[in-house]
């Protein structure tokens, strides 16, 4: 797996290169964020030949450009006394059809480029939803590995203590996302509330249950996900049905992702961290995973050896090399390049949906493509998340409170549109099951659209 990627892509059309080469030079070293606004420039190629007004209007150097980029200090103290001091970052990116809506990060990798990579994602997968959110992405490079609950929450207190000056519920909604489930949540909410004497239940979503959160947004990703490849597969006149399937990661995402799909008759056969690899050939206890991973906050060594039977653990295996038909890189970005790609094209593979974040390397997404691999892109496949956290706004604002069908049953209706969007999109656009291109012109549309309507703002 690499952290970063050189963008070796076929050269744009001279005006979309125009924009690139504007971005690049203004954003030097970014390889995350380049990477990312390539791969939508490279798609818009028959969306501006088609409404010029969009080049006229600088749409594209408009939307390639945050609408506000923080950064701030985060110092905190660990449980010895010694201060640390780390770096928060939060990017309101494009508020055109909402408040800016995105996920933080605590992973020590983040950085402005991974940032802004993601918020720039968020804005189109946001448009995609249907649902009234902007893009946004936000965290900070700290580590929450091996601290204690003590020091998270800290550290939580001290970034929240900034970024309280920026948010709010028409403003800026951030959510969870690597690094950050509902326990720092918790007390990043906790924080802006004593700060501003306001149970704003609508500031943050991902929240527990019992204080303001939604029924079905910790599964909403993974579900999602599961469902979208579902739909995909579907298209083909097929189905998850007796598919083996391999998920990587094993996190909030990868975990939900895993239990839908066995609950839709697939059998996960494999997962992952950043260490290493489970292969589980009679499919993977979703309840021991939960209860290692979740509960315990343990390795996935942990899980092997008290799954026993055929589970095995394998130390910086790949993931990729286990057979399968289904694969979903649910862990993080940039995990799955070309040679993972070939491995799994070589033993078989049908459909590939991403639940993460740009999991898939450039060479990776043209070799699916090239192999005529249904390839379900982040932006789609994993909307669920940040679509049940707009329903969770919802709720909040109504100070009213669904049921976990109620509200899972409006998941897979925001699904299959999704699906039925990219794809009726990729059809009008001559390039008919190609779901990258239909999810990057149908989101782009939208928000353009928006942005035209709101003129110069
Ligand atoms: P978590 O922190 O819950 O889980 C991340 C998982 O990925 C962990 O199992 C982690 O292993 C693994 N991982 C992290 N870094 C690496 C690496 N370098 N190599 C291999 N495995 C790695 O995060 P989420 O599940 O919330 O997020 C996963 C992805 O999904 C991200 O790309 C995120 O942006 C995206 N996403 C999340 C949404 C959400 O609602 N949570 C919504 C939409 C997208 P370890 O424990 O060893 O670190």
């Amino acid at each position: 797996m690499t952290d970063t990627v050189a963008v070796d892509s076929p050269p744009l059309d001279h005006r979309l290169q125009g924009v690139y080469d504007t971005l690049q030079r203004r954003n030097p070293g970014e390889k995350e964020f380049h990477q990312a606004v390539h791969e939508v420039l490279e798609i818009l190629v028959p969306v501006v030949a088609r409404r010029p007004e969009y080049i006229d209007a600088k749409l594209l150097e408009r939307i390639c450009e945050p609408e506000r980029q923080i950064i701030f200090r985060v110092p905190w103290s660990d449980d010895s006394g010694e201060v640390h001091v780390n770096r928060g970052y939060r990017v309101e990116f494009n508020s055109a059809l909402g408040p800016y809506k995105g996920g933080l990060r605590f992973h020590p990798n983040v950085s402005a480029s991974i940032v802004k990579f993601l918020g720039f994602e968020q804005i189109f997968k946001n448009a995609l939803t249907g649902m009234p959110i902007g893009g946004g992405k936000g965290g900070a490079d700290f580590d929450p590995k091996g601290r204690s609950d003590a020091e998270i929450m800290r550290f939580c207190q001290s970034f929240m203590t900034e970024l309280q000056r920026h948010i709010g519920e028409y403003t800026d909604v951030p959510a969870g996302d690597i690094g950050v489930g509902e326990r720092e949540l918790g007390y990043l909410f906790g924080q802006y509330k004593r700060i501003n004497n306001r149970y704003e239940s609508g500031v943050l979503t991902g929240k527990g249950i019992g204080w303001g959160g939604a029924r079905v947004r910790k599964e909403a990703t993974g579900y999602g996900t599961a469902y979208f490849v579902g739909e995909m597969l579907a298209a083909t006149g097929s189905s998850l049905d007796g598919r083996d399937v391999v998920v990587s990661g094993s996190g909030n995402v990868a975990i939900y992702a895993a239990e839908k799909v066995q609950q839709l008759g697939g059998r996960v056969v494999a997962c992952s961290d950043s260490t290493g690899v489970v292969h589980d050939p009679d499919g993977i206890d979703v309840a021991l995973l939960k209860q290692v991973k979740e509960v315990e906050r343990a390795r996935l060594t942990v899980y092997a050896e008290r799954r026993g039977g055929r589970a095995r653990h394998e130390d910086g295996a790949s993931v990729w090399h286990v057979p399968c038909t289904v694969a979903l890189p649910c862990a993080t970005q940039n995990e799955l390049d070309g040679d993972a790609a070939k491995a799994l094209i070589d033993n078989g593979v049908v459909a590939v949906a991403e639940g993460a974040n740009m999991p898939c390397t450039p060479d990776a997404v043209r070799a699916f493509r090239a192999a005529g691999i249904a390839f379900g892109p982040g932006k789609a496949a994993n909307a669920g998340g940040v679509a049940t956290s707009a329903l969770e706004m919802q709720q909040n604002a109504s100070r009213d409170r669904w049921s976990f069908e109620h509200t899972e049953e409006r998941l897979v209706q925001i699904m299959r549109d999704i699906h039925a969007d990219c794809y009726a999109t990729a059809d009008e656009y001559g390039m008919p099951g190609d779901y990258v291109a239909g999810a990057n012109i149908a989101g782009f549309v939208r928000v353009a659209d928006a942005m035209l309507a709101l003129g110069l703002v």
